[in-house]
């Protein structure tokens, strides 16, 4: 019994009026909108290995809707509802409340149901989060597109989220905690970007797929990288270390053509985007800083794996 008064105090509040049937019945229900695909993805956070034992359940609750929002917006489509399983180790009614909260405040702010879901016992922590959106048929965009001369670009500013997770009293905690995925610029690249993914792993790896399921390569402008002036104490290394490697940022890397791109910058955008580099032929990711090749020496890009 006790699972369905979770649900029911945590996780039942109102849908939007998109929703034909949400949480309470086997299954919810929706109607696809007409010449519109089904965009779905889903991501597990375990507590301990993808957020800090210690971060606050009102982050936990945003940051797992939050992640997948960003996957959604990665193909260019508007996120509609999300599912919910979660495993709880033991019933605890403050953090319920905290989670919940953040969990709906990250749903409100980008117009999004929590449609349905699971609730277990389990020794772990694990809150697993599906979501579910739209775009137009066959818009979708992937990361198999780029084309040799196109731009590379990044949306706000990269190796934030990895600098709070090593510095837990700076400001910049609060990317880590709070990512903001990218829901209205991922619409607005839809029919312009030509490849598109969200940088959760790290720029570097995470441009990599792209350049690996497009066959070809990447040379970027080391000073181009945007970063945070928060990180302006530490060597450069240090700081493209956190820009190409950190990861948990959630912004937005994508090629687009320089055409395309002059189409962009015409609409009114709601974060930054910046232009980093040029897709190749020759594959593989190459560096160039003051017009020079800047071959990189990291300690690894798993380093804030
Ligand atoms: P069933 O036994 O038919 O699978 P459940 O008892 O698991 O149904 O769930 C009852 C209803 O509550 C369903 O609509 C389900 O989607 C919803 N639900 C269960 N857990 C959650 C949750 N954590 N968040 C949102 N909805 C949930
Ligand atoms: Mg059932």
């Amino acid at each position: 019994m006790a699972e369905f008064s979770i649900i029911e105090t945590y996780f039942n509040r109102q849908k939007h009026t998109s929703v034909d049937l949400g949480v309470g019945d086997d299954s919810a229900v929706l109607t696809p909108p007409p010449q519109q695909q089904l965009v779905i993805c889903t991501d597990t956070l375990i507590a301990g290995r993808h957020f800090p034992l210690d971060t606050p359940p009102h982050a936990i609750g945003w940051k797992s809707v939050a992640v997948n929002l960003s996957d959604i917006a990665a193909m260019g489509a508007k996120p509609q509802s999300i599912l919910l399983a979660l495993s709880l180790p033991q019933i605890d009614h403050d953090w319920l409340k905290d989670f919940s909260q953040g969990l709906y405040d990250c749903c409100d702010q980008f117009g999004v149901s929590l449609i349905g879901g699971d609730t277990t016992q389990s020794p772990h922590l694990t809150i697993s989060v599906t979501a579910l959106g739209w775009v137009d048929m066959g818009q979708a965009v992937k990361r198999s597109g780029a084309q040799v001369g196109d731009y590379v670009c990044v949306s706000g500013q990269v190796g934030d989220a990895a600098f709070g997770l090593q510095h837990p009293n700076h400001t910049l905690k609060h990317r880590l905690d709070y990512p903001t995925p990218r829901c209205q610029l991922g619409q607005q690249l839809k029919g312009l970007a030509s490849a598109m993914i969200d940088v959760s792993d790290g720029l570097a790896q995470d441009l990599g797929h792209i350049l690996k399921a497009s066959q070809v390569g990447a040379r970027l402008q080391l000073e181009q990288l945007p970063i945070n002036v928060s990180l302006q104490h530490l060597t450069q290394v240090q700081q493209w270390q956190y820009a190409l490697a950190g990861g948990d940022d959630y912004e937005l890397c994508f090629t687009i053509s320089p055409q395309n791109y002059q189409q962009l910058l015409q609409q009114q955008l709601d974060v930054k985007i910046t232009v980093i580099g040029t897709i190749t032929t020759s594959t593989g990711l190459t560096f160039e800083k003051d017009g020079k090749d800047h071959p990189l020496q990291f300690q690894g890009y798993q380093h804030f794996a």
